[in-house]
């Protein structure tokens, strides 16, 4: 949809310059990045799966910033437990340093100007949408990507404003209907919602028909929340089957995402070097620890000199 560019091109330029702006004298170490984290079965390339149901709706208690090499604690840092209930970004006082829990602007990283992007050419795929884990670029990026939206998580929306940083939601329109509006200030922020399906089910192998009305239903959905219609898609758990493709194609969307590099609990795994690389894609969830995990991500693609970028300003 030709609606896409212009809001994806615009935050991404709005990003860059207060990246631009901000001081270098933030930057986190980032040196002990295990992989580790409770995903999939095979070399964390499944999508760790936690069904809808086993997810607490109440916010991690944990401060998040000590389960990494962050070298900054702040003071902000609560040691209580996040509740929904509690204002993502209580002002301590007049003109006082904002409190969060959980993290602190502290300890988010500084990064390099993201380039100009390099829209990357998709292989034609004969009625089939193509499948990727990585955009197939030498620039200097990363992508992050965060699935699912069941628990919202109050500190989501301030982090990632404060981060300045572009992120894709492969949302789950089940997720999203209890309260689209929790997603609304994360596309002011930089988000862009792409589809993952109606209600989390695995595909593979389920008829076209199923497949179809899961993915091109959710994108109807979002569509319908936040305007603009999904453009790319991520199968739950990471499973499809050639149905899966050819249903997405024939609903509009233009290319599936697997991932390299997952996130859980504070920790990266990755499949292969420890080091995320150029073009990489990293996945994530909406989960109690959304506040360590996303900066997780972001000191492993600082730790790789790279900056992250947009996915959809590169293959949408
Ligand atoms: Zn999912």
């Amino acid at each position: 949809m030709s609606i896409l560019r212009c809001p994806a091109t615009r935050s991404t330029m709005a990003l860059r310059s207060m990246m631009a702006l901000r001081s270098a004298a933030a930057l986190l170490a980032g040196t002990a990045l295990l992989a580790g984290c409770a995903a999939g079965p095979v070399g964390g390339l499944a999508e760790p799966s936690i069904p809808p149901t086993a997810i607490s709706s109440t916010a991690s208690s944990g401060p998040a910033s000590s389960s990494g090499p962050a070298t900054s604690s702040g003071p902000a840092t609560s040691s209580g437990p996040a509740g929904p209930g509690i204002a993502p970004s209580a002002v301590a006082g007049a003109g006082g340093p904002k409190a969060h829990h959980g993290w602190s602007e502290a300890d988010i990283p500084v990064f390099a100007p993201a380039p100009v992007p390099e829209r990357v050419i998709l292989p034609g795929t004969d009625g089939s949408a193509p499948y990727l884990s990585r955009v197939p670029t030498a620039q200097k990026v990363a992508f992050i990507t965060i699935d699912d939206g069941y628990l919202k998580h109050p500190e989501a929306p301030a982090l990632l404003a404060a981060a300045h940083v572009p992120v894709t939601l492969f949302l789950t329109a089940d997720a999203v209907r209890e309260d689209p509006d929790y997603f609304r200030p994360l596309i002011d922020a930089g988000a862009v919602v792409e589809a993952h399906t109606i209600s989390h089910p695995d595909l593979r192998g389920t008829s076209y028909a199923t497949q179809k009305h899961q993915l091109c239903g959710s994108a109807d959905e979002l569509a319908g929340w936040f305007t603009r219609r999904p453009v790319l898609f991520r199968p739950p758990y990471g499973n499809k089957d050639a149905t899966t493709l050819r249903a997405a194609h024939d609903c509009g969307l233009k290319a599936g995402f697997m991932w390299r590099e997952t996130v859980h609990k504070g920790k990266v795994r990755y499949q292969g070097e420890h080091r995320v690389q150029p073009g990489d894609v990293i996945l994530m969830h909406f989960r109690e620890a959304f506040p360590a995990d996303f900066l997780a991500a972001l000191r492993a693609i600082r730790k790789a000199g790279l900056t992250p970028a947009l996915l959809e300003d590169y293959v949408a």
